[in-house]
């Protein structure tokens, strides 16, 4: 598989706040770790530097007013809210560098979307991507652009009929449903813990899309707890048949890794093998044009080891589960483990256990989900031989 993963040396810093749970390192980390594995190659498996976007990239997902908004944050006209703009916030803060920092996030989605369009790369990584809960007018959860959105529109006005987005963040991707809702070209599947549990609060059964877009979009909450077995039967059980009823011209992927096991904002617990799982079933399920964006992840150990799986298992290399001692240094270098700390030796997790009773109860909960998905939206998608 021809494959890109697109990076600028930039990525690492563009820091939110100090205390912000987001940590820029961890983009540095995942190219450092995959590097170090020798993942990266002159022609098959290339790095393409990261570049801004343009103003009219983010129209295509963005108002002007929120566009100038973000970009003038720091000396706003006195009739703008920011608040309003969802902007200044302690999840979603404006230091200076925040509008630069978020058209190189969606420049690079913008990059690895053209590679893939015109086949000089089957899928395209942007680890610095996944920005799905920025909304058309109001920033949120970290997310400013929604480079998700602005590559779909983008595959749209090049003449791309369907486009499908899976999502499996731990988060609802809320700001990609939202700005699709009511558009049958575009399928968005989101499996993420349950709103009851987990910020933004949304991504429930029932939200299935307006007008043309009903039964477009389709949501998967999971109980907090849930594990790789509970994460792969839901994923299992809706994905495939909906991509294969759908026949996307090109899958985007947000493969946040806030699901695992030891995040701090999240309560799930898949692992690197329910993971990678997940990641080789997209692989499978491909048009033959593929882009993949990061998203959430804020235990820094897990997220280089889970994006380096992930571009491993994209350009068909398998891995051995010893570190590289060079990464093992890098984590002192930038503080992940203290320097007296013993580095973490092994790439894969050990498999999370989840005690029987429980594994059992999270199921049963989950099929009624899987029942209402297939009692609705898989009566609704159109598959592609009659769209036309
Ligand atoms: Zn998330």
């Amino acid at each position: 598989m021809k494959t890109a993963f697109i990076y600028s040396d930039e990525f690492e810093q563009f820091i939110y706040t100090p205390d912000h749970p987001l940590k820029p390192a961890r983009f540095k980390l995942a190219y450092e770790l995959a590097k170090a594995y020798g993942l990266f190659g002159p022609f098959h498996h290339r790095v393409i530097k990261a570049k801004p976007c343009t103003v009219e990239d983010l129209l295509l997902a963005h108002s002007v007013e929120y566009v100038e908004a973000v970009e003038h944050a720091a000396d706003p006209r006195p009739e703008w809210d920011l608040l309003m703009y969802g902007l200044g916030t302690k999840d979603t803060p404006l230091p200076a560098h925040i509008y630069d920092w978020s058209r190189l996030s969606v420049g690079a989605s913008m990059q690895a979307a053209k590679l893939v369009e015109s086949g000089e790369a089957e899928v395209a990584f942007n680890v610095a991507g996944g920005q799905h809960h920025a909304f058309r007018n109001r920033a949120s959860g970290f997310c400013y652009f929604n480079d998700a959105a602005v590559i779909i529109q983008w595959f749209l006005n090049n003449g791309y009929e369907r486009i499908a987005y899976v999502d499996i963040d731990a988060h609802h991707g809320d700001g990609v449903q939202q700005i699709f809702y009511r558009t049958d070209r575009v399928l968005t599947i989101s499996l993420h813990e349950t709103g009851f549990s987990a910020f933004p609060g949304t991504g429930f059964e029932r939200e299935i899309g307006e007008e043309e877009g009903t039964g477009y979009s389709v949501n998967v909450p999971l109980l907090a707890g849930s594990d790789d077995d509970v994460f792969w039967y839901a994923f299992n059980e809706v994905v495939p048949p909906l991509l294969d009823m759908f026949q996307p011209d090109v899958l985007i992927t947000q493969i946040g890794v806030d699901t695992f096991c030891s995040d701090p904002l999240a309560k799930l617990n898949v692992t690197t093998h329910g993971y990678c799982r997940i990641i080789e079933e997209f692989k499978r399920l491909s048009p033959g044009k593929w882009v993949a964006l990061g998203g959430g992840g804020y235990n820094q150990l897990n997220v280089p080891r889970a994006w380096t799986l992930a571009w491993a298992i994209m350009c068909g290399v398998g891995l051995p589960n010893h570190l590289p001692r060079h990464y093992q240094k890098l984590l002192k270098k930038y503080q992940i483990i203290g320097e007296n700390d013993e580095p973490p030796q092994e790439l894969r997790d050990l498999r999370y256990r989840t005690d029987l009773a429980t594994k059992i109860h999270f199921l049963i909960e989950l099929e009624k989900t899987v029942s209402y998905i297939k009692t609705h939206q898989m009566q609704q998608v159109r598959p592609r031989a009659s769209s036309s």
